[in-house]
Order: structure tokens, then sequence, then C-alpha cells
């Protein structure tokens, strides 16, 4: 989601006109949500930083991930879930062979995966809008969104232009709201950190290669400078040049270990990742009730298909929440794994499961 359109949906369920030009919005608010949110009644937000100034109207705002506008959206929501219903338009469902898209859909590599029961249903999704943020030498950031289905566990991949055409609607009536939104945000909280993560992988990366690249100049000028006086040391015939040279290289070595540290803190990232707004909506779609089976154990869990991606929503991992769409089963109870969560222990080099347990549950003698 771009933060225009996060920008667009939450003005519009506080009863707003959200009209999108191009990189630019035109809104017409109500003279109480102006004045709340620090704009005009009829005011232009400009989102792309290379629009060119002297053609955009005197009186737009630019709007971008450090702007006070952007908190102050998620502070028009409720405070206690920062909440905002609306309806999309979302294809109707069309017949489909529940058993070959499951078989599409998800690969248990261990094990086997059966269809029980496939129903068309309206299933409730909680899109979960955060902003994150890396900080080392530069800084990194953006939005992230996360279309959770509680119901199964699962989370969509929709585009953000999703939201483009949504209208507000009043979400009363939707049953078991709450343990609904609990059970997504818990989803949310953990599947964000691995989406951040793998979306910064670039960032991190380029830090550690020149983390390693700095650490390994520093460690050849430092060993140059050592074998010097080591030399010297060597060839002290005076016991007094001696020990100057011998504290020299005391003083060197404490030198190093201070600039490493300098190094390590230089490059040392800081991610954070705080919630904006829950954005939810209704839409149609196939409930799959899916027996896993491996070995002697099973495990009933629920798939969910909907009509807009026209595939298997990915399941989170039992884990670690990652949504995948090829796991693994643990022998106890048929969890459904990603790869991480059942690798082999580092120490014995058996698998085992991370949801069954935190550490490997071995002896190791
Ligand atoms: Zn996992
Ligand atoms: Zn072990
Ligand atoms: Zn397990």
């Amino acid at each position: 989601m771009t933060l225009q359109e996060f920008t667009a949906t939450v003005l519009k369920t506080r009863g707003a006109l959200a009209e999108t030009d191009g990189a630019a919005l035109q809104l017409v608010l109500p003279p109480e949500l102006a004045s709340r949110v620090g704009l005009r009644e009829y005011q232009q937000l400009l989102f792309d930083p290379s629009t060119d100034s002297t053609t955009a109207p005197e009186d737009a705002v630019r709007v971008d991930h450090d702007s006070p506008l952007v908190e102050t959206l998620g502070s028009l929501l409720d405070p206690a879930t920062r909440l905002a219903f609306v309806d999309a338009p979302f294809p109707p469902l069309k017949p489909i062979d529940p058993v070959q898209e499951l078989e599409r859909g998800v690969t248990i590599r261990n094990g086997v995966v059966r269809l029980r029961e496939s129903v068309s249903v309206r299933t409730i999704y909680f899109c979960f809008v955060m902003e994150y943020e890396a900080l080392a030498d530069e800084r990194r950031g953006g939005l992230v969104e996360l279309w959770i289905n509680p119901d199964a566990g699962s989370v969509a991949d929709w585009p953000g232009f999703v939201l483009e055409t949504a209208e507000p609607r009043d979400g009363s009536l939707v049953s078991d709201l709450r343990p609904r939104l609990q059970a997504a945000a818990a989803l949310a909280s953990r599947a964000a950190d691995s989406v951040v993560r793998h979306r910064l992988e670039d960032f991190l990366g380029s830090l550690e290669r020149r983390r390693t690249g700095d650490l390994r100049r520093l460690r050849e000028y430092f060993d140059g400078i050592h074998s010097e006086i080591r030399r010297k040391v060597q060839r002290a015939t005076r016991p007094e040049t001696r020990a100057s040279e011998v504290h020299r290289l005391e003083a060197t070595a404490g030198g190093y270990r201070a600039r490493v540290a300098d190094v390590v803190e230089r490059y040392a990232a800081r991610v954070r990742l705080w919630p904006l707004a829950v954005i939810a909506c209704t839409a149609p779609a196939y409930r799959f009730k899916v027996q896993l089976l491996r070995r002697k154990v099973s495990s009933e869990v629920t798939f969910s298909w909907n009509a807009l991606n026209r595939a298997l929503e990915p399941r989170c991992c039992d884990g670690c929440a990652r949504p995948i769409r090829a796991a693994d089963l643990c022998d106890d109870q048929a969890h459904y794994l990603c790869d991480r969560c059942f690798s082999p222990c580092p120490t014995c080099g058996r698998r085992y499961c991370r949801a069954c347990h935190t550490r490997c549950p071995r002896r190791h003698e």
C-alpha cells in the first residue's frame, strides 16, 4: 500500500471525499475533520517528492513518511483498535475444483493434505497498516500492509488499489469482532516482522558488507603497526626502550578495540515497526476444511481461497507466522512449519518443531 492509498482510505472512512489524480489527492473535507487534521476543506495533497513545485498549486501540501499528518490519520480512528470498516468491490466467486486448487496452492513436503469440505463464505479480513523504519548510518522506511484472514490464519496478497474504490461502512454487525481482531493482530505483529526484514534485505545486507570491509581494513592497519612495534621491541638493546615499545604495543591494542566498537556501533541497525491503522472488510471466499497428516498424527486446519487472487491464501507458519505455501509437518502435532521453524538443531543436527519447542528437546551430552 502506498502512503497515498492509506491517506485516502482513512480520510474517506471519516467522511471525506478523496479523488486520486496521479501522485496527488484532491480532498473535500467536512469542516470538523479539516480542523482536526490541520488541512483546508478543499485541499490538494502531493505524494511524489519529485513533483515540480513551480507547477503545483500554491496551497498544495506535500506528504511523506515523516509528515505529522501520517500520525494524525491513525489517531482519527478508535483509539483502542484504530479500526475502520470499509466495503470494497470484489469479483463474484466462480465455481472451482477445490481439490485441484488445494493441490496447486499448498505443498506439504513430508506429509499429506486432504480436503474435507469446501464452502462458500463471506470472510472478514483485517488490513494492518504499519510503518517501519530502519536506522543505521542511513535511514530506510516505508509502509507495510498485511491483509490477515483470522479464520484461516492466512495472509491475502491484495494490491493497494483494492481500497481505492472502497466506501466506509458500519462494522457493528460483524460477529465475534473482538476475538477475531485479537487473533489477527497477534498474527500481524509476528508476520510483519519477517516481512519487513525481507523488504530490508538489501539495506541490511549492504550494512553487513560495509561493516565486514571496515573491520578488515582496520585489522590490516593495526596488524601493520603491531608488527612494526614488535620488530622494534626485538631490536631494542636498552631496557627502557624496550619497556616504552611494550607500552606502545598495549596502547595500540586498546586503540584497536575502541575502533572496532565504533564500527560495530556505526552499522548496528535498529528496526522499528509501529501500527498506524487497521482496515476491516469482508470478501467472498471458499473456506476449505483440511486435514494435515504426518505418519500417525493429523491436524485439522482451515485454508481460504478468495475471489480476488483466485488462489489459495498462504497460511502463516505455526512457528513464526511467516505466510508460506510450502510446509513441513512436525511429528508430534502435525504443525504447519516453514523451513526455518523445522530446521536442524545446530548442536545435534536433528530437526525439531519450533512451535512445539523453544529449544531442542534432545539432551546434548
Ligand atoms: Zn516459521
Ligand atoms: Zn539438538
Ligand atoms: Zn510441532
